[in-house]
């Protein structure tokens, strides 16, 4: 960030401030994008709260401060990089971790190596991936899962449920990521391999749904390919409530667009489920290519109700495109949570 927002400022910056502040609750009279008193008054208070020099002015500290402020644990997935992300996400999580015996360090709202120690050592005790990465499964284990854990006060297992929201709680959702590992699945004009691709939104889906109480779980790892059957099996030992399998379409004809869902043929279960997440998904503006009936090794030998999701064809350069941008992945994730969010209702 370059230049200060402060006070006399008229333009999008102060506006984007104050959308920011009023997120966080301050109530602001002043004229929208224009920086007056009572936007100066809010940051004040802001910079008081937050611990850092309070001069009313928004430099490149106390916009930081904003950004992170809006984050809430379980919106992204944190991982270490430079510079490290921070946030009120990362702060929440160190909390907790703390709280459960796992040094993370200096309570600061910074990913930093203190904090990722303390991830990979939560990770090594609940036997999830030890990347350090908190991602999905870290987070239904942290939010979720364990609050059962010996040694776990009563309170502190009240603060982990008051997060999760009703809805899917305790459900158990499977997801199934194609390809994989040495299988890269189709690979688009751009290079992008639909193996990531599914990776990438499978576990956005995730995110999504253990924020909502789910436990989810995957049939495969980032770098394994096991084979449908494989999967199959997986799948029904974990004994889930429902699995969705994601791939993306591809068709040699490359203006073949649009959103297509695949069930089991005489799975009832099944069908609903394909056909809310085909809803969802056209709502979303993409092309309908309906709800099919099919034998799909990964559909065929799944106990429980079983969809296969091809929400956009990776064969067609726009949408191969589109799938580059987070925002689109996250819209597409928030459908497919939805849809599963709303058959688990009814399904109740
Ligand atoms: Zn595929």
């Amino acid at each position: 960030m370059k230049d200060l927002i402060r006070a006399g400022d008229r333009n999008e910056r102060v506006q984007d401030v104050q959308s920011r502040l009023r997120a966080l609750g301050f109530e602001i009279a002043d004229e929208t994008g224009y920086f007056g008193s009572d936007t100066k008054e809010a940051i004040r208070t802001f910079q008081q709260q937050r611990d850092i020099l309070v001069d009313g002015i928004v430099g490149r500290h106390t916009w930081e401060e904003l950004v992170g402020a809006s984050w809430r644990l379980g919106d992204r997935t944190l991982y270490m990089r430079h510079p490290f992300m921070r946030g009120d996400d990362v702060l929440t999580l160190q909390r907790r971790l703390n709280a459960l015996g796992f040094d993370s360090g200096r309570e600061d709202g910074i990913f930093g190596p203190a904090t990722v120690g303390a991830v990979r050592a939560f990770q090594k005790e609940y036997a999830i991936a030890g990347d350090g990465i908190y991602g999905t499964l870290s987070h239904s284990a942290v939010t979720g899962l364990r609050i059962e854990r010996e040694g776990t006060s009563a309170r502190l297992r009240e603060e982990l449920q008051k997060d999760l929201a009703p809805g899917l709680d305790m459900a158990v959702i499977l997801i199934d990521p194609g390809h994989g590992g040495s299988d890269p699945g189709f690979i688009g004009v751009r290079g992008n391999r639909e193996a990531d691709l599914c990776w990438q939104l499978a576990t956005r889906v995730a995110e999504q749904l253990s924020t909502t109480g789910a436990r989810v779980r995957f049939t495969r790892t980032e770098a394994e390919a096991p084979d449908s059957s494989e999967r199959a099996r997986r799948a029904n030992e974990l004994d889930g409530n429902m699995l969705i399998s994601i791939h993306l379409n591809s068709h040699d004809e490359s203006p073949a667009e649009g959103a297509s869902t695949y069930f089991f043929g005489g799975s009832r279960s099944g069908e609903a489920l394909a056909e809310k997440i085909q809803e969802e998904l056209v709502s979303l503006g993409l092309r309908n290519c309906r709800s099919h009936a099919r034998s799909y090794a990964i559909l065929r030998e799944t106990r429980m109700p079983a969809v296969l999701v091809e929400p956009v064809f990776i064969s067609n350069v726009d949408e191969e495109k589109q799938l580059e941008d987070a925002e689109f992945v996250q819209s597409l994730a928030g459908s497919i949570a939805s849809a599963v969010r709303r058959y688990h209702e009814e399904s109740l």
